[in-house]
């Protein structure tokens, strides 16, 4: 598997601050020995625009975005600063004590937004699933907590959805271990470009995910996701030997609520998926402690709803 976007911005900002501290070196010599300034380094930021347009959401590269502007305006400042000390007036004589400090102000700040940035991409990288790329668990819970009291507080429903490929054993033993990766990879991507841009996902288990869907009631959690299920299941994958698979999933819902805090969520979802698949897999179940739902009727492609 590749460096993934994380590992590489990583790998560049650790570039450019080594290039920051040459830069700072050379521009102390330069202050030793008067004479002229070497040429200003190219600045950071414009080496993290891959890992900006790797973002999936509009919301994901907005904040990736913002982060990568201060870095840039950071470095601009200092740059600035560094332009001041070696302007032409101050060429031949001893180094201005203000400008200076000022200069070195600058250069502490833009440290600490590399850092800033580097400790982000470090966090993001901690809390990626590097199979399908969707978050893993590690901040799962924070999310979810964040979420419940999110809407305990403005009285919007929210649910959480676990989801998990039916027979995948089978997929594995038939189409071998590394086309069942490929398959989760893509079953991530099917997922996570189908819901909408603040539903959160993650890679639950091993072909299992999970999904929070912030301002959705149970009813339409479950037309939601149906939707998604048949889609799947008309979708088969081609392999790069020519071979399709039809992979279904099976799907258990479960609110979040006041008496339902994410913990009890989780259980309850789990129930309904394991409901989901006694009775047929390849169908979405509602937790039963939830409020009473109407059942939709029996439709084509819908295996009856339990
Ligand atoms: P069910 O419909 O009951 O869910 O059947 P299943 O075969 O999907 O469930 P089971 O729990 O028996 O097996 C899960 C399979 O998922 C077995 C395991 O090898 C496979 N799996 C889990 N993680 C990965 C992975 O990262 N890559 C691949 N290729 N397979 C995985
Ligand atoms: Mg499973
Ligand atoms: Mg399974």
């Amino acid at each position: 598997m590749g460096r993934s976007v994380q590992e590489d911005a990583i790998h560049q900002l650790e570039r450019a601050a080594a290039e920051h501290i040459a830069w700072l070196k050379s521009i102390h010599l330069a202050l030793l020995a008067p004479g002229q300034p070497r040429q200003l380094p190219p600045s950071a930021p414009t080496l993290l625009s891959q890992w900006v347009a790797a973002a999936e959401t509009a919301p994901e590269r907005g904040d990736r975005q913002a982060l990568v502007d201060e870095l840039d305006q950071s470095c601009r400042r200092m740059h600035a600063q560094a332009a001041r000390l070696f302007a032409p007036e101050c060429a031949p004589g001893p180094v201005d004590p203000a400008r200076y400090l000022a200069f070195m102000g600058s250069v502490e700040d833009y440290g600490l937004h590399l850092r800033n940035a580097e400790c982000t991409l470090r966090q993001a990288l901690a809390e990626t699933d590097p199979l399908t790329g969707v978050a893993n668990r590690q901040g799962m819970m924070r999310d979810l907590h964040r979420e419940w009291t999110r809407a305990l507080r403005t009285g919007d429903p929210v649910c959480v959805a676990i989801a998990d490929l039916d027979h995948f054993k089978d997929v594995n033993d038939t189409f071998g271990h590394l086309a069942g990766d490929h398959i989760l990879h893509l079953a991530a991507r099917f997922f996570r470009r189908r819901l909408r841009p603040y539903d959160l996902i993650y890679r639950f288990g091993g072909e299992e995910f999970l999904f929070c869907l912030p301002n959705t009631d149970p009813g339409n959690a479950r037309r939601v996701l149906d939707r998604l299920r048949i889609m799947m299941s008309r979708l088969p994958v081609r392999l790069d030997d020519g071979r399709q698979v039809v992979v279904t999933a099976s799907i258990g819902i479960s609110p979040m609520d006041a008496g339902i805090p994410p913990e009890r969520a989780l259980e309850l979802a789990d129930e309904a998926l394991y409901r989901a698949k006694r009775t047929g897999r390849n169908r979405v179940c509602v937790a039963q402690e939830s409020r009473p739902q109407a059942e939709p009727a029996p439709a084509e492609d819908r295996p009856a709803v339990h």
